[in-house]
């Protein structure tokens, strides 16, 4: 069986409150965009049939992914193995083209896929629903990941609401060659938040105009709180940004706690000259520049 698992952004993310146990509280609009990683799952006579039943075995063409149990994808399929029951062994294949640990939730939309694809491989017969309310239990992006398209999500990423497909815009993301801890961006936009030093993205209008299919006015509602925490210590992340601006982005912001970051063109030529320009100064290694669309 082959998948897509589809990468997200966020065009508006507000962290609204921290639980007590450690968990912040998002509100957040999320969109896949047309970037995927490849599965491939291959059930136990494809591998052979070693004999040990229930297996869960990854592979990866990237050696920055681990692939045991701390790989996303193996802990979807050990979760309905477990509830299930399912003695057969599996084999998930992943193909990254997502970069990692880049904002653009790589790890869960995998972990969704195996999730959606495992419900189909052994006729489990789940609803999307349920797959949604088994994928918070891995991480808050999954559920959104399970569901696809446009999203409003509040809480940790559990309450979940299809917004319209958006209307067509080009999608530059670009990647910068650094690596930021999520872990150490929301432990610093708390640090921020406490002095006030931060501008709250208005969610509720983003969400009624996308409602009402006005969508030429998205690009003036994106907003992402953790560039409050990223962009000082990261300049790279602020560059990318006004660079994406500076050739002709409509909107331009910061995904989940970066480093990527993406521009919505309306003129493809813009976007392309926008791509040749960051690749041209070296701010983005060409393998890491997309020029994709959203994926509804
Ligand atoms: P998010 O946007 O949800 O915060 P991200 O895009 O910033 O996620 P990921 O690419 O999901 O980050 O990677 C985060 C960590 O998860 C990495 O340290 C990586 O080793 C680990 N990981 C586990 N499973 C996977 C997977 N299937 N693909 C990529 N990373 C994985």
């Amino acid at each position: 069986m082959e998948l897509r698992a589809y990468a997200k952004i966020n065009l508006a993310l507000d962290v609204v409150g921290r639980k007590d146990d450690g968990y912040h509280e998002l509100r957040t609009i999320m969109q896949q965009i047309d970037l995927y990683d490849e599965i491939k799952l291959h059930a136990e006579a494809e591998i052979g049939g070693s004999g040990s039943q229930g297996q869960i075995l990854i592979s990866c063409n990237d050696s920055m992914v681990p692939t045991d149990e701390r790989n996303l994808a193996h802990k979807a399929a050990k979760l309905l193995f477990d509830e299930f029951e399912i003695t057969d062994s599996i084999l998930i294949e992943i193909e990254k083209n997502i970069p990692v640990s880049a904002g653009l939730a790589g790890g869960s939309t995998d972990a969704a896929a195996v999730l959606t694809g495992v419900n189909e491989y052994f006729g489990l017969g789940l609803s999307q629903e349920e797959l949604i309310a088994r994928g918070v239990k891995i991480g808050a992006d999954v559920p959104f990941c399970v569901m696809g398209g446009t999203a409003y999500a509040g809480g940790i990423g559990e309450e979940l609401i299809p917004l319209g497909a958006l209307d067509d815009y080009i999608v530059l993301v670009a990647v910068p060659d650094t690596r930021v801890s999520t872990k150490w961006a929301y432990n610093k936009f708390d640090e921020i938040a406490a002095s006030g030093n931060v501008r709250h993205p208005d969610i509720d209008q983003l969400r009624a105009a996308i409602e009402m299919e006005d969508f030429g006015c998205v690009p003036e509602f994106l907003g992402n709180v953790l560039e409050f925490a990223t962009m000082p210590e990261y300049p790279i992340i602020s560059k990318v940004k006004s660079t994406m601006m500076q050739n002709g982005a409509a909107g331009a912001l910061m995904s989940g706690s970066g480093p990527s970051v993406y521009g919505l063109f309306m003129d493809e030529d813009k976007a392309a000259k926008a791509y040749d320009v960051l690749d041209m100064f070296n701010l983005v290694p060409e393998e890491r520049i997309f020029l994709t669309a959203f994926h509804n």
